[in-house]
């Protein structure tokens, strides 16, 4: 084992935190792991004090300077502006990968499943979680899907590049490419085309419903699954949960510059302050740290000694089942059990060895130049008193000889003019898609910036809101707008 010790940022959370946190450092310690905590302050304290964040700004100098963060579960206040502080920490810290690796315990933890041994790889930054979001009209909210190359290609290559370095056989790529085609289809083309460098590695594309039902059912089918960020929260607990407990798994979240470490279950204000809570998440979580700074060895060895102890029927209340159970014990009896079986393998579990795991490199990202072409622009209109067909001839007129024409309107994605149907229900948000009338026989000729600026005036002459605008681009011969249902 290595001597050099290693700062590491550190802090106690809410709730359990401190007592999961506590726990966790004793068995470090006692397995000389070499890390020295560097204490900061984060959570409902600093959210109280009037800092909507949950951090402190002298925080981001010690992570900056340790890079490597292990964090107890935090509480987030309801109400009053407050940010998570998870999403606050993934996007300025830029931690692209949330890594969590969840395996069943069977028989020693009560799961359906057995054969569940499964890593998911989800990306942390973008999607939904963008938080992007406006009411546009009084009848439409929106919520912005931002999904960009360098993300994509991050996220995949570190799916790939994890089961290489980890010996996993097979990556599942989970999307709705059948509906998003441009979002959720980047990941699809990626996918196939950077998974032509991993041919030793069996790829399968999901789609994400399917895919959850199966991995609900029969999860032993699965092995690394890489996915977007708000299908990787959802199956990720789906996982954990059928595994066996929440209480169990660790993650880590991997950044190019710093990283972060933690258990996937939050504060449990429930059971705090109670020495009940099982510590078992945190320390996994520390586990992957160790292995991320190179002390591997000392990685495996807690994770034996982990195994061990649940092999021997140690189990605090949340995993406790008399069935298997030997011994109900509270968080600290639990680790100082770990503590116990220092340098002892699992008999049931095959133990887990060194040598695996090494710290993954990516790809670094390079731009691609490409050819950019306007070729209209989608108005979107509040109108909450016209029906299709009279604003559609409202538009047609205003529109007369302007060069341009109206290609159509959809509402809620659907095409209502021209030839809408009399059964679809139209909210007060229209999309009236715009383009060049002129060279006609090209479905969509180019159309110049000062035309989509003079559009927007001629509509607001004729009394018709426009409360956003959407340019519609080709890249190269690529279409970069999706159809309207219908269109
Ligand atoms: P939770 O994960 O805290 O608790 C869900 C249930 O699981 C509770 O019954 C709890 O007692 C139990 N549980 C959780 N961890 C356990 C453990 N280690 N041992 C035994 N039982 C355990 O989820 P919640 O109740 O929805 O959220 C509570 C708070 O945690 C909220 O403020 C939420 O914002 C926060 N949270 C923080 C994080 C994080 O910091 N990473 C993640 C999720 C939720």
């Amino acid at each position: 084992m290595s001597n050099s010790k290693i700062p590491v940022v550190c802090t106690l959370g809410d709730g359990i935190g401190p007592e999961i946190m506590e726990a966790t450092l004793s068995i470090l310690e006692a397995a000389n792991a070499g890390i020295e905590p560097v204490w900061i302050e984060t959570g409902e304290k600093v959210y109280l004090s009037g800092n909507t964040s949950g951090i402190p700004d002298t925080a981001w100098d010690a992570l900056r300077s340790a890079k490597v963060f292990l964090k107890a579960p935090i509480t987030t206040p309801q109400g009053g502006g407050y940010k998570s502080l998870n999403v606050t920490l993934r996007k300025t810290l830029g931690l692209y990968a949330n890594v969590r690796p969840c395996r069943s315990l069977y028989p020693y933890v009560s799961s359906k499943h057995e054969k569940l041994d499964i890593v998911i790889i989800r990306e942390n930054e973008e999607d939904l979680y963008a938080g992007i979001e406006h009411r546009q009209t009084p009848e439409v909210y929106q919520c912005l899907k931002i999904i960009t190359v360098p993300g994509t290609e991050k996220i995949i290559h570190y799916a790939f590049e994890y089961a290489r370095s980890f010996g996993r056989k097979k990556v599942t790529c989970m999307v709705k490419d059948n509906i998003m085609k441009l979002t959720d289809g980047l990941y699809s083309t990626l996918f196939r085309e950077i998974g032509k460098g991993y041919p030793e590695i069996e790829q399968e594309l999901k789609i994400i419903d399917i895919g959850s039902a199966q991995l609900a059912d029969t999860p032993e089918r699965f092995d690394v699954i890489v996915t977007l960020n708000l299908y990787g929260d959802i199956i990720s607990d789906i996982v954990a949960q059928i595994a066996g407990s929440v209480g169990l798994c660790g993650s880590s979240n991997i950044g190019e510059k710093v990283s972060m470490f933690e258990a996937i279950h939050g504060s449990a204000p429930d059971i705090a302050g109670k020495n009940i809570a099982n510590p078992s998440g945190l320390l996994n979580g520390a586990i992957l740290m160790l292995g991320h700074i190179g002390k591997n060895a000392e990685a495996v060895t807690i994770h034996n000694a982990w195994l061990k102890t649940l092999e021997d029927g140690i189990h605090t209340a949340d995993i406790y089942d008399p069935k298997v159970s030997k011994q109900k014990v509270g968080t600290r009896e639990f680790a100082q059990a770990v503590i116990d079986r220092l340098g002892q393998k699992p008999s049931h579990f095959a133990p887990v060895e060194e040598g695996s795991g090494q710290v993954i490199q990516i790809p670094a990202y390079v731009r691609k130049p490409v050819t950019r072409i306007l070729v209209g622009a989608d108005l979107f209109v509040y109108e909450p008193s016209l029906s299709a067909n009279e604003l559609g001839k409202k538009i047609d007129k205003v529109l007369l000889n302007s060069g341009l024409k109206l290609k159509m309107i959809s509402n809620r994605g659907v095409k209502v003019y021209p030839d809408g149907h009399p059964e679809t229900f139209c909210t007060d948000h229209w999309r009236c898609r715009i383009i060049d009338s002129d060279q006609e026989g090209k479905e969509y000729p180019m159309i110049t910036a000062a035309h989509l600026l003079s559009i927007q005036q001629a509509f607001l002459n004729e009394g018709l809101e426009v409360i956003k605008t959407e340019n519609l681009f080709f890249f190269g011969t690529e279409r970069g707008f999706s159809l309207g249902q219908g269109e």
